[in-house]
């Protein structure tokens, strides 16, 4: 928890989310039209979609599946019985003039998610709800001086609303939310978490109060579509809030929008012009009703998630817990790191890819997809480590050149002369001409001055262009100085 310093105390910071995730599935909700992103405009619009008279909506089975999977790997409760309201409101977006959403009895109840956070601790964070409903279509003000046009392409892609209870306290917990719940919607495969094209994005809910004091009101931020946008938005808003009350205002209720180039928030609405969505259920669609048998083999067949791989990680390869978070953020990070871990140093694996890969794809701003260095690829260079065949240092060097080439670590060690001199008569060559040439030095070490050890090592390291093994240079010296 992080408190908020005002003039006149401190203050808690109180923040619920509500998470928009779009459905990973090939059809619409309640139509068979496609849902690929980037389409020409108004190409995958059925004539449910754009709400032709007389149109019924059917529900697609498989975004009930990936909304109970979804439910599932939050850990929640899944209603048996659920049921489809209209949310009522005129958009020019919104050919319907509603939109088909769950209100009182929604697909998934209450569950939690762990977040983790930089200190290495954990939380959890309840979930109240994930619910069904369509997307909007978008209005598109841009394309022509006087009219503006509209693409029906999202108009009834299935969203799941995953909304949270208000258990965060700081922008940094915000944030680990949205990464944990990304990573588990990721892994289950049930969205693909691209917030940069709007597959998932959030509204943020902040309210501040002194501490043990009852919840304070808030304003909620619409349409997050970053994590960095997330944390700032929420800093903002703290201090925007803790300003009012320090002066002695009122919080208003309102809808507000984060303007992301001034690094502000702004009023969209407030609590006066909420709309009244005149909710009812939707006399086109049954109530949903699942099969109890069904959810638990759903749940019998959810593949391992963040939470649970992070405990194997920990436990079956030793692995410190922050460091197996780090791996298990995403799927194919911790699959890369099995396949470099497997029958080697995973500690010296886990460290590799921590400091170096990730280090260097993120200098590249690139993905592990698409890193020039293999899994296979760093096992190679982990072994040629662990087997005294090149040193550390070295190994650094040899990585940035499979980096940039693409070369294997034994071909660039093998072209570069780069094997490390563990062979003691080159050594004692190499520790004799340091001797005899630093007489003061070894006068020194002879007195028993410890520091000077270092000193020679590293003469031993510069004459061999840092191929010396350390350890052999040590027992040489000793040898020949004490
Ligand atoms: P609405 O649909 O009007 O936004 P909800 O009851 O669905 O209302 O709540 C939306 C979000 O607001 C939830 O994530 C909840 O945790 C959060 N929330 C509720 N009260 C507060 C509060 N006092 N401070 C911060 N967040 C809150
Ligand atoms: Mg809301």
């Amino acid at each position: 928890m992080s408190m908020v310093q005002g003039a006149t105390g401190e203050w808690e910071m109180v923040i619920g989310l509500e998470v928009h995730a779009q459905v990973v599935s090939e059809a619409k909700l309640f139509s068979g039209a496609a849902t690929d992103f980037g389409a020409e405009p108004n190409s995958q619009v059925s004539l449910v979609d754009a709400a032709m008279p007389g149109m019924l909506p059917v529900i697609n089975e498989v975004c009930v599946h990936q909304a109970v999977r979804t439910g599932l790997g939050l850990k929640a409760e899944i209603n048996l019985v659920s049921v489809f309201d209209r949310k009522n409101y005129f958009y020019p977006d919104l050919p319907a003039g509603y939109q088909i959403s769950q209100f009182t009895r929604p697909i998934v109840g209450k569950g939690e998610i762990e977040i983790d956070l930089a200190d290495g601790s954990s939380r959890t964070i309840g979930i109240t709800r994930l619910h069904l409903e369509q997307d909007a279509g978008k209005s598109l003000h841009d394309q022509d001086p006087k009219r503006s046009f509209i693409d029906l392409n999202r108009s009834g892609v299935a969203l799941m609303e995953i909304v949270s209870e208000p258990d965060m306290r700081s922008a940094e917990e915000a944030a680990a939310y949205l990464r944990k719940m990304r990573a588990i919607l990721r892994y289950l495969g049930t969205c693909d978490g691209n917030m940069d094209e709007g597959s998932m994005r959030c509204d943020v809910n902040v309210s501040m109060r002194r501490l043990g004091d009852p919840l304070g009101t808030r304003c909620e931020i619409k349409n997050v579509n970053s994590i960095r946008f997330l944390q700032q938005a929420i800093e903002y808003e703290a201090r925007r809030q803790v300003a009012i009350l320090e002066d002695g205002g009122t919080i208003d209720q309102e809808t507000r929008l984060f303007d992301s180039r001034k690094g502000e928030t702004r009023t969209m609405r407030s609590k006066e012009e909420a709309h009244d969505y005149r909710y009812f259920p939707d006399p086109d669609l049954l109530p949903l009703e699942l099969d109890a048998d069904w959810v638990e083999t759903l749940k019998a067949d959810l593949p391992e998630l963040p939470d649970e791989k992070k405990a194997r990680f920990v436990e079956v390869f030793g692995i410190t817990p922050y460091d197996a978070g780090i791996l298990v953020a995403e799927q194919d990070r911790a699959d890369y790191f099995e396949a470099v871990a497997e029958g080697r140093d995973a500690k010296l694996a886990a460290n590799w890819m921590i400091s170096e890969l990730f280090g260097r794809l993120n200098k590249a701003s690139l993905e592990i997809a698409d890193s020039p260095v293999s899994a296979a690829a760093l096992g190679e260079l982990v072994d040629m480590i662990a087997d005294d065949t090149i040193s550390g240092r070295i190994a650094k060097e040899v990585f940035d050149e499979m980096v940039e080439t693409g070369q294997g670590a034994g071909a660039i060690v093998e072209a570069k002369g780069l094997k490390q001199i563990t062979d003691t008569g080159a050594l004692e060559t190499v520790v004799d001409e340091i001797i005899a040439g630093n007489p003061e030095q070894a006068e020194q070490f002879r007195e028993g001055k410890q520091s000077v050890v270092g000193w020679f090592v590293g003469q031993a390291m510069k004459a061999t262009q840092g191929k010396a093994n350390p350890k052999a240079v040590n027992e040489i010296l000793r040898k020949k100085l004490g």
